[in-house]
């Protein structure tokens, strides 16, 4: 009964000792700095895909998607609608 608790515990170390390494693995190798340097890449793409050239950074949830398929910020999609104000 002791031999299967010191096992099952011997075995848990051993998968914590195992995704230690690989997490590190990913920290540290070219492949772990790739794929955070695509992490980086799609954050900014995505902050400026929701940042206007005139009012400034939007709130993805705010968004306006056109029938093109294309985002658009909401408010020059209202001015767009209901014309200039001024
Ligand atoms: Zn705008």
């Amino acid at each position: 009964m002791t031999v299967i608790i010191i096992e099952s515990v011997l075995f848990i170390a051993l998968l914590a000792v195992g995704g230690a390494f690989v997490a590190t693995a990913f920290g540290i190798t070219p492949w772990g700095r790739r794929l955070r340097q695509t992490a980086n890449r799609r954050r900014i793409d995505k902050q400026a895909e929701l940042t206007c050239p005139l009012h400034g950074l939007q709130r993805e949830e705010d968004l306006v998607r056109l029938p093109t398929g294309e985002p658009l910020c909401p408010k020059c999609y209202e001015e767009a609608v209901h014309g200039h104000i001024g």
